[in-house]
């Protein structure tokens, strides 16, 4: 390892016990912040705790968790913004929305000071990566109400680096400009990165010399992803940086330059739980489970106890860079709700994202799910490289999901061109109609 940066090493390096009590001070801190926070005032009270009472992260177990439902159904009920804003809305500047991938988007609002503490959270982001005041950043996303998109484009302002916005362009005039003006960071999901790939391989563009050194990724598993990850590498000539956030939190885990293959999460801004998502029981390190957040620095719009729907697998091991924050084996592993049973085994997207990038031949894919009989069968349909044969393609798919998987699925050719690329929060997975 050549050299680690921090943005704040003194922070990111102490020990676990002034670490744990930071956050006990940071929580009092914050709760401090919502006596006229209605939606939590009205949370402790039906759950019969004082919000005074409440020392440390151990003391608001008590608190039930909050769901992405019941704020939807709050900003439902009392619109436009709900009753989970602990401020008069003179007080906010900032206002975005959720992709609303996952049903209706949330609105969400943001102080000035509540933005300054999601610019920080970017900056753990950027520095661990080791982007600097020299790097120039390209945020290849569509902007819009967004919060993630201007988050990232101001983190990098925060640490220092010039900045280049990629909204309302098309991919070929991304390429273009990433390559004119010399862009070093590229900021973008997983899956878009290939995408511009196979854009500037179509005008003749090799990446590999462009001044990219640097990705970074969110918004779908992926970069984590081992395969994903090389085929980015190998098609950037640059190093691939995995992080993980949500609107309704901030950018909450990042990857380092220790490459482990494990993310770190950010407890200087967040307390984390990992549970069962069925039982809600707490599980252990080196448990799958549903992660659990709540926001220390946000007191303009805060969640507690938020189940984020995000499966993780939690370590303490130390990490080469040195950080004595906790990490999260290959970042997030997927969603919940995502998982599939595939002729009786449980598989998630990103096993499948990681089988599939390894073979080279395929350009794009898509899955189709049929639930037949409680079960889910697979179709997978692939875009090849227009050399290559497909029987062959097809056989070594069979064959990759029968030995690492252990299932069988459908394959079929797509024509060149003719799956979506996506920008944001790839939809590969599409179910259709369930039969009996
Ligand atoms: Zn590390």
């Amino acid at each position: 390892m050549k050299q680690i940066d921090f943005y704040n090493r003194e922070l990111e390096t102490q020990d676990r016990v002034s670490l744990l009590k930071m956050q006990d001070q940071l929580l009092q801190k914050l709760l401090g912040e919502l006596t006229a926070n209605v939606f939590y005032c009205e949370k402790f009270h039906r759950a019969g705790i004082e919000l005074a009472g409440v020392r440390s992260a151990d003391d608001l177990r008590a608190l039930p968790f909050t769901t992405k439902s019941e704020l939807a159904a709050d900003q439902e009920e009392h619109p436009p913004y709900g009753r989970l804003l602990s401020y008069p809305l003179a007080r906010y500047s900032y206002l975005h929305q959720t992709s609303g991938t996952s049903g209706r988007p949330l609105k969400w609002l943001d102080t000035r000071e509540d933005w300054d503490a999601w610019l920080r959270c970017w900056s753990y982001v950027y520095r661990a990566a080791g982007v600097s005041e020299d790097d120039l950043v390209f945020c290849a996303f569509s902007f819009g109400p967004y919060l993630s998109h201007w988050a990232a484009m101001d983190g990098a302002r925060y640490v220092g680096a010039l900045c280049l916005s990629g909204g309302g362009l098309s991919s070929e005039q991304r390429v273009r400009m990433i390559v004119d003006n010399r862009c070093t960071v590229l900021v973008c999901t997983p899956t878009y990165a290939l995408h511009l790939a196979e854009v500037a391989e179509g005008l003749g563009i090799d990446l590999r010399s462009s001044a990219v050194r640097t990705t970074i990724h969110a918004g779908e598993p992926g970069a984590s992803v081992e395969s994903v990850k090389r085929c980015i590498e190998r098609a950037w000539g640059a190093i691939c940086f995995d992080h993980a956030g949500a609107t309704e939190a901030g950018a909450w885990a990042f990857d380092c330059q220790a490459q482990s293959g494990s993310i770190h999460l950010n407890e200087l801004d967040f307390i984390f739980e990992v549970i069962d998502p069925l039982t809600a029981e707490h599980v252990g390190e080196g448990v799958r489970g549903e992660l659990v957040v709540t926001t220390l620095s946000r007191p303009g719009m805060p969640v507690l106890r938020y189940r984020t729907g995000d499966l993780v697998e939690l370590t303490s091991e130390p990490c080469g860079c040195g950080r004595t924050l906790s990490r999260i084996k290959g970042g997030v592993l997927g969603r919940a709700d995502d998982m599939l049973i595939v002729r009786g085994v449980n598989l998630y997207p990103s096993a499948i994202d990681n089988l599939v990038r390894a073979l080279p031949s395929i350009v794009e894919y898509e899955v189709e799910i049929k639930r037949i009989a409680g079960m889910d069968d697979l179709l997978l349909k692939i875009e090849i490289n227009e050399r290559e044969p497909f029987q062959p393609v097809r056989q070594a798919v069979l064959a990759a999901f029968r030995s690492q998987l252990n299932i069988r699925v459908t394959v079929e050719q797509a024509a060149r061109g003719s799956l979506p690329r996506y920008e944001f929060k790839a939809r590969r997975y599409k179910r259709v109609t369930e039969v009996a």
